[in-house]
């Protein structure tokens, strides 16, 4: 177990503008960090896991409190608006069920106060519970530096547990995420062996686009929490079931299909078997949820 020690002294700068924040980032060494709710970057360094020379509190910057929805424009999440506003924020809730499903069980209502969902996947832990819905909608992360801004579609944004796609220099400004085709639903559910403040030992997310001429699916997208390195795409069992009309015999293939491209390992929470098993019945109960929002099943 990871004792608590106090923390090394380092330099706090909290800017106020965009521009000055890229400034320090760009002349601070490879040690700086970014702080946005800091529930997971404060107890890294209490942990010593983490001795950062420099701290950049990033919640003054204008840019980074966006939290704004247009059809046309999709959604644009700031990198420090808390979770708890993204779960009850009215186009979140109306447009991206699966998304709020999945800010709402992040910790208690208290890390949801600090915590973003920006800070969620920067930290890049497999089994962040938000990584899995944004994989499914097709989420980009806006990324700036002094050189410029760009977008960083999320299947390439993890790279290892704990790293990112996010070079030295760039700091992450907003989220950004489509707004959800007609004829679309999707779900995202966790297992924790804990029934609160306790991080995923499996979840998923389903998200499916269906035909409403022939009720076939146009499109079946299928993310994975914590059975990987990184999140990760069902990519076998979403090309087996795209353009099928759904039963519950398919439901049962699909999942099987993507309980055999996990490769979990076992660890405290769980062993790699009881991680694939978890992984079937969740693939199977997101996909039984979504189809049932599209009125395919009872
Ligand atoms: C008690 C407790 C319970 C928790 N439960 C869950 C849970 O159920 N599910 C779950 O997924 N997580 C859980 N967490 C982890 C944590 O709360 C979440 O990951 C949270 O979303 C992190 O957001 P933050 O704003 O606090 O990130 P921070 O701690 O501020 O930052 C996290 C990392 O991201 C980097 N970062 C932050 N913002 C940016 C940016 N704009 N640009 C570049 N890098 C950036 C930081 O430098 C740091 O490395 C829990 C944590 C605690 C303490």
């Amino acid at each position: 177990m990871t004792s608590i020690r106090s923390i090394d002294r380092f330099e706090y700068r909290a800017p106020g503008s965009l521009d000055e924040t890229l400034d320090i980032l760009k002349t601070s060494g490879t040690d700086a960090k970014v702080l946005a709710g800091g529930t997971d970057l404060i107890l890294q360094m209490k942990q010593g896991l983490i001795r950062p020379s420099l701290v950049v509190d990033v919640k003054k910057v204008p840019e980074l409190n966006r939290l704004e929805w247009d059809e046309v424009g999709g959604l644009h999440v700031g990198a420090v608006v808390p979770l708890n506003k993204l779960a009850t924020f009215p186009a979140i809730l109306e447009r991206y069920n699966i998304l709020a499903q999945a800010c709402s069980v992040i910790g208690s209502a208290q890390v949801r106060n600090r915590g973003t969902m920006a800070g969620n996947i920067c930290n890049a832990a497999p089994s962040a519970d938000s990584a899995p819905a944004l994989l499914c909608l097709g989420a980009g992360a806006v990324v700036a530096s002094s050189n410029g801004a760009r977008s960083i579609d999320l299947n390439d944004f993890f790279v290892a547990p704990g790293e990112t796609a996010i070079g030295d220099g760039e700091l992450m400004v907003e989220i950004e995420v489509p707004t959800p085709p007609p004829h679309s639903a999707g779900c995202y559910i966790r297992h924790t062996t804990r029934e609160e403040m306790d991080i995923a030992v499996v979840g998923v997310a389903s998200f499916l686009t269906l035909s409403p001429q022939d009720k076939t699916l146009k499109e079946a997208r299928i993310a994975l929490g914590a059975v990987a390195p990184t999140p990760v795409r069902a990519h076998g069992a979403e090309a087996f079931l795209t353009g099928k009309s759904v039963t519950p015999d398919i439901i049962e293939e699909v999942a099987e299909k993507a309980a055999a491209e996990a490769n979990p390992i076992s660890d405290l929470r769980g062993s790699a078997e009881y991680r694939r098993e978890l992984v079937r019945v969740l693939v199977r109960r997101t996909l039984r949820e979504s189809c049932s929002e599209l009125g395919l099943i009872e």
